[in-house]
């Protein structure tokens, strides 16, 4: 049997593709990255690339060790060196934060805003919209704690799925308070389950001792049924003065711009670096329990990694989940751009000519594409066609002797001899191949 891919990884194929769903549609991928590059970058944010593995110890702290991300889905790399602890990265902000304070990004004037998509990678159970390798899109600011930061991140997130079309997706907002909080909370659940022990998942025992709030999050249906049966008082009962200042000027900033958000007790967002303002992006057909994306505020991250101070927040959303979920609304792409001429020969000993009047045209800065072997005018008509050229000429001995093409418009069925020499000059006056609008088949 053929080598086949790891599990719980794609291919993202090519247009044409037999097996071309949009989730895996590598056209689609660029789509959703070059849209973020618009939004973002719009708003400042400059793009940055971290390596794909890390040294295990920045997960590790950036992560949370109590995390089923570090306790169970990093992907170890086998390195002959010195130092072999390395992982291959599951999130992007541990690294984008680590590149920050490395490489004296503090210097310059804060808010720094940043922005990267990539790989990442978990081993988890594969199932759709749930990979070892998945794709995310992911904004990160660093050097600011002021509550407009905060809102400006979340409406950044709105806009570029927005920007795709979506539009099923939820906000769904909360707060973790600040760590003083998270303690009272925490010794209020430890109290709470502790006397319930022995009904909870054997995860969540451990989660009790390491990081109560983390059950709260658990997938296990019997812990998920204690939660409901001890009705559980949410973070937010237990915020700080200053947390719930917090929680309430980023709320009135999304209000003013009209954020549609829905307050939600109960995101608690799986990471130990995040503090006060959490959220999670939702979309009616990707189920409630897996998010589009999700973001927070992490001000104690940058300590944790044996930098200064440097207060931080970011989202990241995965590529697959957005694609399923445009799928789903029945969105599709923009049209694919096309050629604008096919060159095809009549005779064999013509097709090094039609080659080079094609290459020719594309040092001009044109799309023309050629043919390999010579073809009947109906035939290289047909493949014209069918590659979406705007244009098909053809060069016979003719042609070849007067430098000169016979050139059909595809559009209008008008033919004419045009000389090789004016080709690029015609071609560019026409009108650059329409790349289209974003359609909803509905
Ligand atoms: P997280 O870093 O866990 O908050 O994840 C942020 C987003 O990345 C999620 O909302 C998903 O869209 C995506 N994501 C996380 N894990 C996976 C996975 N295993 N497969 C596909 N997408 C994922």
């Amino acid at each position: 049997m053929a080598l086949q891919r790891p599990k719980g990884t794609q291919d993202h194929l090519p247009d044409g593709s037999p097996k071309l769903r949009l989730d895996v549609s590598a056209r689609a991928f660029r789509h959703v990255t070059d849209t973020a590059a618009q939004v973002l970058e719009r708003a400042g944010a400059a793009f940055i690339e971290t390596p794909m593995f890390e040294e295990a110890e920045l997960v590790k702290r950036g992560v949370g060790g109590s995390t089923d991300i570090v306790r169970k889905e990093m992907f170890m790399v086998y390195y002959f060196g010195d130092h072999g602890g390395y992982v291959l990265r599951p999130e992007g902000t541990a690294g984008l934060v680590r590149a920050y304070l490395e490489n004296g990004l503090k210097q310059l004037p804060a808010p720094f805003k940043l922005w990267t998509h990539g790989p990442m990678f978990r081993a988890e159970r594969q199932q759709r919209g749930r990979l070892r390798q998945f794709h995310q899109v992911d904004y990160e600011v660093l050097g600011s704690a002021d509550p407009l930061v905060d809102a400006e991140a979340i409406w950044l997130m709105v806009q570029v799925v927005q920007a795709l079309g979506l539009k099923g997706v939820q906000v769904k907002l909360g707060s973790i308070g600040d760590p003083e909080d998270r303690e009272t909370y925490n010794a209020y659940l430890r109290e709470l389950f502790g006397a319930h022990t022995e009904r909870l998942s054997d995860d969540s025992r451990d989660r009790l001792e390491r990081n109560p709030m983390r059950i709260l999050d658990s997938k296990s249906p019997e812990d998920q049924a204690l939660i409901a049966e001890l009705s559980v008082k949410p973070m937010l009962d237990f915020l700080g003065a200053e947390a719930e200042a917090h929680f309430t000027a980023v709320r009135s900033y999304l209000d003013a711009w009209k954020v549609a958000y829905e307050v939600d007790p109960s995101i608690v967002r799986g990471l130990d670096y995040y503090r006060r303002t959490a959220w999670e992006l939702h979309h009616a057909h990707i189920g409630a329990k897996s998010a589009l994306g999700g973001g927070g505020r992490y001000d104690g991250l940058a300590k944790e990694l044996g930098g200064s101070d440097t207060p931080g927040i970011g989202w990241a959303f995965g590529v697959e989940r957005i694609l399923i979920a445009m799928e789903e609304e029945g969105l599709s792409l923009p049209a694919a751009p096309q050629p604008q001429l096919y060159v095809a020969a009549l005779d064999a000993e013509h097709v090094p000519l039609a080659a080079q009047v094609a290459l020719g045209l594309r040092a001009a800065g044109l799309w023309a594409d050629f043919g390999y072997k010579p073809q009947k005018p109906g035939n290289a008509f047909r493949e014209g066609e069918r590659r979406g050229a705007s244009q098909v000429a053809l060069i016979g001995s003719d042609e070849a002797a007067a430098g000169t093409v016979a050139l059909k418009n595809m559009a209008s069925g008008e033919q004419s001899s045009v000389p090789v020499s004016e080709l690029a000059g015609l071609l560019g006056r026409q009108d650059a191949p329409d790349h289209g609008a974003l359609s909803s088949r509905s």
